[in-house]
């Protein structure tokens, strides 16, 4: 099996100010495409110590890829430790640089001398395309060995690295390659929710002792993960290898199962609706927006999410909600009237088949009336009526905020099923 390092690049990641977010999409892929990453390091803008760490790293992987630095400043100095490494000089591409003078003429964006550094390569280095910023990436052949130059932000990152180098790094593998019938691993992540760990453990116990694939259970914050991963020559195999036992496991767990990989409960109740060619709409207290923030970060999610509501203070349940102010100093704004009132007047203002609504106590003290910290009511209005949940979540104020989104969308697919 080849082997990878991952460097990444910058004195931010080292002191705490970034959290490398770059690396473990890379560690990913690298596994997708049946390479051992053996090691992941962080490095800071330092010429001399990338330089090294990138001479280190050859001796020991066949492929090196480092992520950041990559930008026109003097602090981004990976571009010369790359060539230093690997003794390369470096030269300026015209056709990069052309490149590089549209991208800002495009923008409006004046151009300074220092942005030409990146239409410079090593010698053994070809270009990886950035259609999301400036600083193309590199891939550099020398030696029987390989090194990937990715750039850190991650909107640039991302799209480089699952597309261009992804697809280079596979083909290393290809039959008719030196490195042909290597074996690859890949998972599929069945994500479950309304089941705990051990119970969802309880059930596929049997199917753990499975070699390939194998089978592993994760608890997330209220959900739970279960991975399966398969050793095979290709992705396509793997797969193979992968479904019947995904099969079993979801006849086992029923719709507990709400998605796969990356797929969120968001994404589940949206598909819903669409199917059913319903809509719905939140008004939100506790949550303060992030079920609708939720729900529209699902590309198509306008078929189904109509708008909502945040009402934050009483006032606004009031004025924007029409919600009786007797009720509210009756019961309190973290009630169960007032929950139940919040759907049902927002599916009526916005004429929707479903309205969602929120409210709770997200401390870090007791509300006004007394009300503890963690106490939630969740409402789901339909044409029959409105549903009401009662949740006392523990945690800090972000924790119980998240298990006040999942839910609520928890709670509204399972009255779509
Ligand atoms: P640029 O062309 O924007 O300068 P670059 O390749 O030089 O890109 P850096 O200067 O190292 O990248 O980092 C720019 C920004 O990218 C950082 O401030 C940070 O927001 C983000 N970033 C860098 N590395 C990572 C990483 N490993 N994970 C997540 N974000 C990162």
């Amino acid at each position: 099996m080849a082997s990878a390092e991952i460097l990444s690049v910058g004195t931010e990641l080292l002191l705490g100010q970034i959290i490398d977010t770059d690396a473990p999409t890379m560690a990913r892929i690298l596994a997708e495409c049946g390479i051992n990453c053996q090691r992941r390091t962080t490095i800071g803008d330092n010429f001399q110590r990338l330089q090294s760490a990138i001479e280190e790293a050859l001796t020991r992987s066949d492929i090196v890829i480092t992520i950041g630095g990559l930008g026109p400043t003097g602090d981004d100095l990976t571009r010369d430790a790359i060539a230093a490494a690997l003794g390369d000089s470096l030269l300026e591409s015209e056709e990069a640089r052309q490149q590089l003078i549209q991208f800002f003429q495009s923008r409006g964006i004046e151009m300074v001398e220092s942005n030409l550094r990146q239409a410079q390569r090593p010698e053994s280095a070809q270009f990886v395309p950035n259609p999301n910023g400036t600083a193309p990436g590199l891939i550099c052949e020398k030696h029987g060995k390989v090194v990937i130059a990715l750039p850190g932000p991650p909107g640039e990152f991302n799209p480089m690295a699952s597309g261009p180098v992804r697809d280079y790094l596979s083909t290393l593998y290809e039959k008719g390659s030196d490195r042909a019938g290597q074996s690859i691993i890949h998972s599929r992540t069945l994500r479950l929710i309304g089941i705990g760990e051990s119970s969802a453990e309880a059930r596929i116990k049997h199917l753990m002792d499975s070699q390939n694939p194998t089978l592993a259970p994760y608890a997330k914050v209220g959900e739970v993960h279960i991975r399966l991963s398969a050793k095979a020559e290709s992705i396509e195999e793997a797969n193979r290898i992968i479904q019947p036992v995904e099969q079993e496991v979801r006849k086992l767990l029923g719709p507990a199962v709400y998605g796969v990989d990356e797929e969120t409960l968001a994404y589940a109740v949206v598909q819903l609706l669409l199917k059913r060619g319903q809509t719905v709409a939140t008004s939100e207290s506790i949550t303060g927006g992030k079920i609708g923030e939720a729900l529209t970060s699902v590309p198509g999610s306008s078929g189904a999410y109509v708008g909502g509501f945040v009402v934050y203070n009483p006032s606004a349940k009031r004025d924007l909600l029409g919600i009786e102010q007797d009720l509210i100093d009756q019961y309190g704004p973290v009630s169960k009237s007032v929950a139940m009132a919040m759907a049902a007047n927002c599916r009526i203002k916005l004429n929707t088949d479903f309205a969602i609504a929120a409210t709770g106590n997200a401390g870090p003290t007791a509300d006004v009336d007394g009300k503890p910290v963690g106490l939630v009511y969740i409402g789901i209005a339909d044409q029959s009526g409105v549903r009401v949940f009662e949740h006392q979540f523990r945690g800090i104020r972000e924790d119980i905020r998240a298990r006040v989104v999942q839910s609520a969308l928890a709670a509204m697919r399972e009255l779509l099923l």
